[in-house]
């Protein structure tokens, strides 16, 4: 299916002639806009299926193109160039050079799910962006995204203890990602809990990220998910033919 979108064709894909007449009609300027013909040569054949064996990715092949996706999107409407479906069509055709010119904004998909509610196809577009962002980090495309460390940081927390706590969320992402613990909009937030929230539960906030309170037997749970996740990585590197272990 081909792209429609201008704005999707690179600037210097688009040649203009200044003065140019075609059987005594003038067409110069806007009139005379082509794009360039180019040859791609670095498909990469495997990559739909790539994405489709890694978690959310599992229903890429049934896009049919019809944009909702992006329609809808939370980052697209501040962000034009943010476009789920085109990177999907990217994906389905092997376009792996085309969508790495992209490796910066795919992660920052902020997991809203408009696109999946929207989606006539069950893509599960969300997913499929989560699975995209997984796979640049898995290839050395990308470092690690502040959207994974958040992932990680949550994920380990509730594997020590079984529970969550958003201020231990928040003090580790910071410390995971290089940032201040003091920033304008936290303590505008604090402040904000702090006027509207009940005194107790503030009090249970404050308490449970000082002393890490545990989910009771949770050691079996704790196992079970320890294994599951080691099989997930082994499964998700064999997917994508790399050896060893993620670092
Ligand atoms: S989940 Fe991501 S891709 Fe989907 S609408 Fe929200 S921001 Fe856009
Ligand atoms: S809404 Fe679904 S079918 Fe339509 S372009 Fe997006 S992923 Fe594809």
């Amino acid at each position: 299916m081909p792209i429609h979108e201008k704005s999707l064709i690179r600037p210097e894909n688009l040649v203009t002639h200044e003065n140019l007449e075609i059987d005594g009609v003038n067409v110069s300027g806007h009139w005379s806009t082509f794009i360039e013909s180019r040859a791609v040569t670095d498909y990469n054949e495997a990559m739909e299926e790539e994405i489709g064996a890694l978690p959310g990715g599992e229903f890429i092949h049934r896009c049919w193109q019809c944009g909702s996706c992006t329609n809808s999107c939370t980052v697209n409407a501040i962000n034009p160039d943010f476009n789920p479906r085109y990177w999907i069509y990217l994906t389905r055709l092997g376009m792996e050079s085309e969508l790495l010119r992209d490796k910066d904004i795919i992660w920052q998909c902020v997991s809203c799910n408009k696109c999946t509610y929207a989606c006539p196809r069950d893509v599960n577009p969300e997913g499929v962006m989560k699975a995209l962002s997984h796979w640049l980090e898995l290839k050395g495309h990308t470092p690690t995204s502040p959207s994974m460390h958040f992932d990680e940081e949550f994920a380990e927390q509730v594997f020590d203890t079984g529970r969550i706590e958003e201020g231990r969320i928040i003090r580790g992402f910071f410390a995971r990602t290089g940032q201040p613990l003091l920033q304008d909009w936290l303590v505008e937030m604090g402040k904000r809990l702090l006027r509207h929230l009940p005194l107790k539960m503030l009090a249970v906030m404050g308490l449970g990220s000082v002393i890490r309170p545990r989910t009771r037997g949770w050691a079996g749970a704790r196992a079970a998910i320890a294994q599951y996740v080691t099989e997930r990585r082994a499964a998700d590197r064999r997917a994508l033919g790399l050896g060893g272990e993620r670092k």
